[in-house]
């Protein structure tokens, strides 16, 4: 994920970094800097973030500090992230005195347009403590996050942000989340797009032969352990029921879907043999059956069992399984498979496709052409 994320996080100094004084910082010897709180920006920065400052410096304006000493203030802070492992790229410091009517000192916008105009296609987050950052970020049209440190407890009685967090180590927890679930997300479409084609096929071939079943009075079985049985469920649910469009009901049944079956099999013979029983129940009616069996790890031995069950009773079987090869593979008649290695995707794909195979089989209905 590193290089790929295109942000960067503008910290106000006094109050976010380090605490606030009066009459602002004019020495190293005053620096009291949150470390702690520092430490905990090193999971975002690790996941590639750039971090530059932008702050309010008048003391250099109106004589009470030298530049030098400024820069020695500034060193001394970038020493510290260095020495956490981190970087700051820049200081942007406004050094006018409130007089000079400058377009720099927040909450005027110079300092945050300036970073803009560096990193044009870069996403901004201000996170700052006072009323004026605030300001500076929402005119500069990016996000800001208020920490209670600083003047932001204050800040947040007359603000009511939504985005308040106690300190900066509760904001970096928060936006190390954020960026996690949209790698999850970004994860989620990439293994979605590149899916195998052959998935999509097979998925036509299965609605074709769900809807020719259904109408010579057949039945359409699910079954799967775990997440898995509520995909089984699911798809049980969008058969009897209807997905988007107005229907007759197929008949389906999960067998994930009666607890007291499901116990009494485990407890009396094993949890293996668990779905046989109910199972060989519908193979006696001798009407045409689809057995539908969802398994991330394509190792469940009851799925197994299952699955070579229905194969010695000559009964059509579709598979959705993950990555894995399988020995489940030589029982199906079709199978949706994916390349990740994850059980999470895995399972996002195999919702993708429930819904797929009722856009499918809704068309087929429709169209009458099965
Ligand atoms: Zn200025």
């Amino acid at each position: 994920m590193k290089n790929k994320l295109k942000t960067i996080i503008i910290f106000d100094r006094d109050g976010v970094l380090n605490k606030d004084l009066d009459k602002g910082v004019q020495d190293v010897a005053q620096l009291e800097i949150y470390e702690s709180h520092i430490k905990s920006l090193k999971k975002i920065y690790d996941l590639g973030i750039r971090f530059f400052i932008a702050s309010n410096q008048a003391n250099v304006g109106r004589g009470i500090i030298s530049m030098d000493k400024l820069n020695h203030i500034n060193s001394f802070i970038k020493k510290i992230f260095e020495e956490n492992g981190m970087s700051i790229e820049n200081f942007f410091c406004c050094t006018h005195a409130p007089e000079e009517n400058c377009d720099c000192r927040k909450p005027k916008t110079g300092l945050i347009e300036k970073i803009k105009v560096l990193y044009p296609n870069y996403d901004f987050i201000f996170v700052g403590d006072s009323i004026s950052d605030y300001e500076a970020a929402i005119k500069s049209n990016i996000q800001f996050a208020l920490v209670g440190t600083g003047k932001g407890r204050e800040s947040q009685k007359f603000l009511n942000h939504q985005l308040f967090f106690d300190d900066l180590s509760k904001f970096s927890n928060y936006y190390f989340l954020k960026l996690k679930i949209n790698e999850y997300r970004n994860k989620h479409i990439e293994e979605i797009i590149n899916t195998k084609k052959s998935n999509d096929e097979n998925i036509i071939k299965m609605a074709n032969k769900i809807v020719d079943c259904s109408k010579k009075g057949g039945l359409i079985i699910t079954a799967g352990n775990g997440g898995s049985s509520a995909h089984s469920e699911h798809l049980t649910a969008e058969l009897q029921i209807r997905f988007e469009n107005e229907r007759d009901s197929l008949a389906s049944i999960s067998l994930t879907s009666n607890s007291c079956s499901l116990t009494a099999g485990a407890n009396d013979y094993s949890y293996e043999d668990v779905f046989i029983k109910p199972f060989s129940s519908f193979v006696k009616l001798n009407i045409p059956i689809i057995l539908i069996l969802f398994s991330t790890s394509g190792s469940s031995k009851n799925i197994i069992q299952l699955a070579d069950f229905a194969s010695k009773n000559n009964i059509t079987t579709f598979l959705f399984i993950g990555s894995q090869k399988s020995k489940l593979q030589k029982y199906s008649d079709f199978s949706i498979n994916d390349s990740s290695n994850r059980t999470c995707i895995t399972q996002d794909i195999h919702q993708f496709y429930i819904h797929s195979l009722c856009i499918a089989i809704d068309h087929f209905l429709k169209s009458g052409d099965s």
